[in-house]
């Protein structure tokens, strides 16, 4: 499932060969992905132009030239992939390797000088939302802040935390408080900076959130360089793996050393999701 580096990723390969492009002409193949897609879709598209594409958390947002702003979330399966001479590009490949069956082509943008983008969804757990930009803040108001922002840092993060008795784990997937860190990332981060995920969030000091905020980072700054890496390995692997989860270092680790300490990783559950860690050096 794409998590924030990936949707990142999908971005960074999308923005060069779209932002600036006219909207021609938009072909809705059904009616529906997870949810119906929103009401006169074609035509308040077409005609426009994609201004930028930005992120927030998972979300894909396509700002265009008219004040509306198309946001586009990838589910479990969710593709993106530009057909059209030297602007061909299959950003979403590196996440998933199946080979795109056109039968789920399901949205289609052509845009002039015969370039198009077709979202693509076996799953169909994606979905489209059309609204003014006006309503973005609006849109996202219940989401925590983008941990690979600027105001994300050490303060922020013990803000957060402060008088919380939920695990730090667990609080640090409540997307109400930090948007998109996934499973994964959430393990290697507390890895990484030494701190047990049982601990209380309230129960943190100071140097604890210094070092975890900019733990957090790290992974995610590293996935997101692995993804361009993986990319490169499925086509070389034939599809069975990429190279990012050969970095992790607890997750998927249970009962194997750890590789600071020797000790054995541990796995348990935590509010319904696996939490690997080494109970020697997280504390
Ligand atoms: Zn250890």
């Amino acid at each position: 499932m794409p998590e924030l580096p990936e949707v990142e990723t999908v971005r960074r390969g999308l923005a060069p060969y779209l932002e600036g492009a006219k909207i021609a002409r938009v072909t809705l193949r059904r009616k529906d992905l997870r949810f119906p897609l929103p009401a006169s879709f074609s035509k308040r598209l077409t005609g426009a132009r994609i201004t930028k594409i930005g992120r927030r958390a998972k979300y894909l947002l396509f700002h265009l030239s008219n004040d509306l702003v198309l946001l586009s979330h990838l589910g479990m399966s969710g593709r993106f992939r530009i057909e059209g001479g030297k602007a061909a590009n299959n950003p979403g490949a590196f996440y998933d390797d199946t080979p795109a069956s056109t039968r789920h082509d399901h949205v289609l943008i052509e845009f002039d000088a015969k370039k198009r983008l077709i979202y693509n969804d076996t799953r169909r757990f994606g979905f489209m939302e059309l609204f003014a930009k006006n309503e973005l803040t609006k849109r996202f108001v219940n989401m925590g802040i983008e941990p690979l922002s600027n105001e994300f840092n050490g303060h922020a993060l013990y803000a957060l935390c402060k008088g919380k008795k939920a695990p730090i784990k667990t609080t640090l997937l409540d997307q109400g408080l930090i948007a998109g860190i996934g499973n994964i990332y959430a393990c290697e981060a507390l890895y990484l900076a030494k701190i047990s995920p049982k601990k209380p969030a309230g129960k943190l000091k100071r140097e604890e959130t210094r070092l975890l905020s900019a733990a957090i980072k790290k992974i995610l700054k590293k996935a997101l360089k692995l993804g361009g890496s993986t990319l490169r390995d499925f086509h070389d692997a034939g599809g069975t793996a990429g190279r990012f989860q050969h970095e992790f270092c607890v997750y998927g680790r249970a009962g194997k050393p750890c590789l600071r300490c020797g000790s054995l990783i541990k796995c348990f559950t935590q509010a319904g999701r696996s939490t690997f860690y080494c109970p020697n050096c997280q504390r």
